[in-house]
């Protein structure tokens, strides 16, 4: 179906995307990026070169393999292998909620931890028929993830700001942070800053150890901030994966989600498999407290983007009201949503 026409560069670039998916090493996805940018431009008498070909640095003997079985028009064995797999282990109960997701309010570039540039991941989400993707690169306090000063922010909003003007219509990047909760509850960036972005996802990302009460108030805080409208996976746990597993962060969860639904902030579910945030019964309380949610990635490369399949099938199977989930609303009205703090200084009820 279509494969007659994929080509070399479509193919390398199918293969990272479905390593990125299924959450593979970074290596081994950003091999076959660097091959697809090794290519970019060639024509296919020059990719039948094989000597030169070989030749070229960022082409390995994996890509080397499937940029040949591409020439000869069929689908590499490789990206084969690989759509097999994503076939089977995709969910599909979650579809019917999953084809109502407009977009995604959390996602990472290269600028911070993520691992390709912005326009890749603009690509990758457009080509899942979002309507939106809010970038989310990290605040300065997370150095391990390169999070961006306030200057570097400041430049980004610029560049979001271009591919806004350059791309074709019926797309847009919202701009935004994932803003590190501090130890008492403050967010981790200028106060105005925070007010000039579209999106603000707040999470904690240390000392999630804490006791039971300061991280409440902790995780209260974070939600009763004015400019906050998203509370990022809320108990920091892993269940599953190459970063091996972490017990969640223990709080008053009615608390917390009750301050999530009087300041209109969403509680996240992220869709990321090793997380799973929150626990099924956390997502019990958060419905019962009235809250509003947003389905996100929190996807680190292009790939990861498709992971909100996870999210809305266990949203749906949580019986999470589609109307209480900010990523099915049209972007204007998302937009009003964001816009609430700066407007009226207060939840006015979405
Ligand atoms: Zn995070
Ligand atoms: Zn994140």
């Amino acid at each position: 179906m279509g494969d007659e026409s994929l080509t070399p560069l479509a193919a390398l670039e199918e293969i990272a995307y479905l390593l990125e998916r299924e959450r593979a090493s970074r290596y081994r996805s950003k091999a076959f990026r660097a091959a697809a940018a090794a290519i970019t431009g060639l024509t296919d008498d020059q990719l039948r070169d094989a000597a030169s070909l070989r030749r070229r640095k960022g082409i390995g003997d994996s890509s080397f393999t499937v940029i040949q079985q591409a020439l000869e028009g069929r689908v590499p064995d490789y990206l084969a292998q690989l759509r097999e797999a994503a076939g089977d282990e995709a969910p599909k109960a979650g579809s019917g909620l999953r084809a109502k997701l407009r977009g995604d309010l959390h996602s990472h570039s290269e600028w911070s931890d993520g691992l390709t540039p912005i326009d890749a991941m603009v690509e990758a989400a457009r080509g899942l028929g979002h309507e939106y993707l809010a970038l989310t690169d990290h605040s300065p306090r997370l150095r391990v993830a390169n999070g961006l000063s306030p200057d570097r922010l400041r430049t980004q909003l610029g560049v979001v700001a271009d591919i806004n003007a350059a791309g074709p219509p019926g797309f847009t990047l919202l701009t935004g942070i994932e803003v590190d909760i501090l130890e008492d509850g403050a967010l981790d960036q200028e106060p105005d800053l925070l007010g000039e972005l579209d999106v603000v996802v707040a999470s904690a990302h240390s000392k999630l150890r804490m006791e039971r009460a300061p991280m409440t108030r902790r995780l209260v805080a974070a939600a009763s901030h004015p400019q906050t409208d998203v509370l990022g996976h809320v108990t920091g746990r892993l269940v599953e994966g190459s970063r091996g597993t972490r017990p969640p962060s223990t709080f008053d969860a009615k608390a917390v989600f009750e301050a999530c639904a009087a300041h209109g902030v969403a509680v996240e579910i992220n869709s990321r498999p090793e997380r799973q945030d929150p626990p099924d019964d956390l997502v019990g309380i958060a419905v019962r407290a009235g809250c509003l949610f947003s389905i996100d990635s929190d996807a680190h490369a292009p790939g990861q983007l498709s992971l909100l399949d996870y999210g809305a099938e266990r949203a749906s199977r949580l019986g999470v009201p589609a109307e209480r989930i900010v990523t099915t609303w049209p972007l204007e009205r998302l937009r009003a949503w964001t816009g609430r703090t700066r407007d009226a200084g207060g939840s006015e009820g979405f």
